[in-house]
């Protein structure tokens, strides 16, 4: 059993002893990258029961990101709700990360995967900590620009969390991570900056909060969490071209995504940002949000899917 490994997954209408979830080495998703999916966190609540942010709204991004694709997803948002809220009760979870994933089985080989190509579908959930680290959650992460590019819409649909996408991601962590940064931030092929290889980006210069468009991004739930949270403050967000050196002048970065969740930039290409530390709106949207995903914010509770009391099933 791997770290990732839970009991149960829920595959294709039922849950199965998770290593019995598996798939014919001839999926075309494995050979080609057409499959889409999902990345949602669960919380353990301050009355320590557990619910799940926003899973409807993850929910309907995967079956849009399904659409875009033109692959068949049978199940609606209610169905996935019920196996997610049940899966992760029983494998016992206070907090997890779950993944959703939709992709072609075996059957089809060659580029072209029919018009209704047999889809697989599955859920599977594991403890995971803070993605960029807690030390980076606390103090910052270090970024560097990528020379590698986010594709534009009509090279990859960004409005898809398309599996294949994700390679690009690949190749511009694995290089800034190779020459000692945490993170890449990622350019559009404008040379604006886009988001990191799996995050949103923030960005405070001169008293104005700026945000990369749509266009060539993710359009992230935590991002919108965020341009919420400010809005409640009465802070609005502009969403406009970043330039790299816009980057290197700004107050404070942060990063965004349910894996990283808020996570402060310190430092970009080897220029300092503001203080070098988490600055103060990063900070106190950082305590917003977790106080938010915990349970502490009643007035948006409708964010939360309660997880019935957890009862371990052993497979
Ligand atoms: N951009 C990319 C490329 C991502 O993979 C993610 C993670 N899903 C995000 C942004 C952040 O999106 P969200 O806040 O919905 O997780």
């Amino acid at each position: 059993m791997s770290k990732f490994d839970t009991e149960w997954t829920w595959m294709d209408g039922g849950f199965v002893p998770t290593e019995e979830a598996v798939t014919p080495v001839l999926s075309h998703t494995l050979h080609y990258g057409l499959g889409v999916f999902e990345g949602t966190r669960c919380y353990r609540q301050a009355d320590a029961t557990s619910a799940v942010f926003r899973l409807d709204d993850h929910l309907r991004r995967l079956r849009q990101s399904a659409h875009v694709m033109q692959l068949p997803l049978k199940y609606s948002v209610d169905e996935m709700r019920q196996a997610t809220l049940e899966l992760i009760s029983r494998n016992g979870h206070e907090k997890c990360y779950i993944r959703h994933l939709l992709f072609i089985g075996g059957g089809v080989m060659g580029l072209y995967p029919g018009d209704n190509p047999p889809t697989h579908f599955s859920i599977h959930t594991w403890d995971w900590g803070a993605y960029l680290g807690d030390e980076g959650l606390k103090n910052g992460i270090r970024c560097r620009v990528s020379s590698f590019e986010r594709p534009s819409p009509n090279v990859f649909m960004s409005k898809s969390k398309t599996v294949g996408a994700y390679v690009n991601s690949i190749l511009a962590k694995r290089d800034a991570v190779s020459v000692g940064y945490d993170e890449a931030l990622m350019m559009d092929a404008e040379g604006n900056i886009a988001e990191g290889s799996g995050e949103n980006l923030f960005m405070v210069r001169r008293g104005r909060v700026v945000t990369p468009p749509l266009r060539a991004v993710l359009e992230g739930i935590t991002r919108d969490t965020v341009i919420a949270l400010l809005g409640d403050d009465g802070v609005g967000v502009h969403e406009g071209n970043i330039t790299r050196d816009e980057l290197y002048t700004a107050d404070e970065v942060f990063l965004t995504g349910t894996a990283a969740e808020i996570t402060p930039v310190r430092e970009v290409d080897g220029r300092v940002i503001g203080s070098g530390g988490a600055g103060p709106m990063t900070q106190r949207i950082q305590e917003q949000f977790f106080r938010l995903v915990a349970g502490g914010m009643p007035e948006r509770s409708d964010w939360l899917a309660p997880v019935a009391v957890t009862h371990r099933v052993t497979a």
